[in-house]
């Protein structure tokens, strides 16, 4: 199980695939990109099966400056195309990817969600509802999603999108892997350095329970209270 995620630079999608195939080493049962554009045009592929079955089933129109794709090893809900992430929400405004196991989803699920219309039976999906019906109460996208962090317990590592505005990808961790790496007009996400060693060498560390708002020329970490934190970034090693 993986995640990669990249934001201002126009070939997104060979950077996913490239990037997801990388990452094939951890494992996974199915594999999915977004990938969207400032012209508002965007692409959810999903498949079962090897990152070469989800290649084979993207086209030469796919294409965008920002994206998250996903490897998924199941936890819940068997490996099927609709149980592949990303996941979107019911208005399909949010896109999220996600890596872990959410232990209360069931309860979230009786508790914020009985009017809402699920579509597949992961656990991942209830976050993406949750953000939404967030969003729904009139919380901006960020809060939404740090109201939704509050709530969830268990382990995550979390790429999210809101299509409305999609200069920006939000970035949460909790006991599973996920950095960010630094580019020139440009930045990534990925679960291990080594998805995208292609594109920079310079990678930045995210702490549990922060934030991290990243756009194609800025990086923003918040912790837990909303307060800016600074962090220097590092150069990865390559062992050749
Ligand atoms: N628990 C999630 C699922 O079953 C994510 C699994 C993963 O880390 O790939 O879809």
């Amino acid at each position: 199980c993986g995640i990669v995620g990249v934001i201002g630079k126009k070939n997104a999608t060979e950077i996913l695939i490239q990037g997801l195939e990388k990452l094939e080493y951890r494992g996974y049962d199915s594999a999915g990109i977004y990938v969207t554009s400032n012209q508002q045009q965007n692409y959810l592929i999903k498949s079962q099966g090897r990152i070469a079955d989800l290649q084979s089933k993207i086209g030469k129109d796919v294409e965008g400056s920002i994206g998250i794709g996903h490897t998924r090893w199941a936890t819940h809900g068997e490996p099927s195309e609709r149980n592949a992430h990303p996941h979107t929400s019911g208005n399909d405004r949010f896109v999220l990817v996600h890596n872990g196991v959410i232990e209360n989803f069931e309860e979230i699920k009786q508790e914020y969600l009985q009017n809402k219309q699920l579509l597949g039976e992961t656990d991942t999906e209830i976050v993406v509802y949750l953000i939404e019906y967030f969003a729904e109460q009139g919380l901006e996208t960020k809060e939404a999603f740090k109201k939704a962090l509050s709530i969830i317990e268990g382990s995550y590592a979390f790429a999210l999108i809101d299509s409305e505005n999609p200069e920006v990808i939000y970035v949460a961790k909790n006991k599973s892997p996920l950095l960010i790496g630094l580019g020139k007009d440009f930045n990534v996400i990925c679960s291990d350095a080594m998805a995208m060693l292609q594109e920079t060498n310079r990678f930045l560390e995210i702490v549990d329970g922060e934030m991290v708002i990243v756009k194609a020329d800025e990086i923003k970490i918040e912790d837990e209270k909303g307060n800016a934190v600074y962090r220097e970034s590092y150069e990865a090693q390559l062992d050749l």
